[in-house]
């Protein structure tokens, strides 16, 4: 089920609730502006949440609300996770699911970096 993006941040969604440590993640990188994680249900060889340590639901959100070091921070982490995770010789996708039609299901703003094989067209025609 995809999340009403347009409703204000609501703290208890799960991606809350594991910046604030009380659910488990499997951590790839941390640091003030963002937290890298594998995701749950993996859909590639590699597939690694990256989320801002801030409340923010989705990117226009943040692109709108969040403060200069925030944003350069977390763009900064998503490349830092790509380049630590050895992807950028092979490649790799990022993706930032939004809203209903973006089939966004968590309202906390993330990039899936997907990676390991090729991937595909970008969309299933
Ligand atoms: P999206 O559809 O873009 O909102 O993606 C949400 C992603 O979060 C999905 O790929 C889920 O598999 C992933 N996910 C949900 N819960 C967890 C969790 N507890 N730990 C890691 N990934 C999760």
């Amino acid at each position: 089920m995809s999340v009403d993006v347009s409703l204000a941040y609501d703290d208890q969604n799960i991606f809350a609730k594991i910046l604030r440590g009380e659910i488990p993640n499997r951590t790839v990188y941390r640091d003030e502006w963002a937290l890298a994680f594998h995701d749950i249900a993996p859909q590639a060889p590699v597939h690694v949440l990256v989320i801002p340590t801030g409340a923010f639901v989705s990117w226009d959100d943040f692109s709108a609300r969040a403060s200069e070091a925030e944003i350069a921070g977390f763009v900064r982490a998503v490349g830092q996770v790509a380049r630590d995770l050895g992807l950028t010789g092979a490649g790799y996708r990022l993706l930032a699911n939004t809203g209903h039609h973006g089939h966004q299901e968590v309202a906390h703003l993330h990039v899936h970096i997907l990676a390991g094989k090729p991937l595909g067209p970008m969309l299933a025609r």
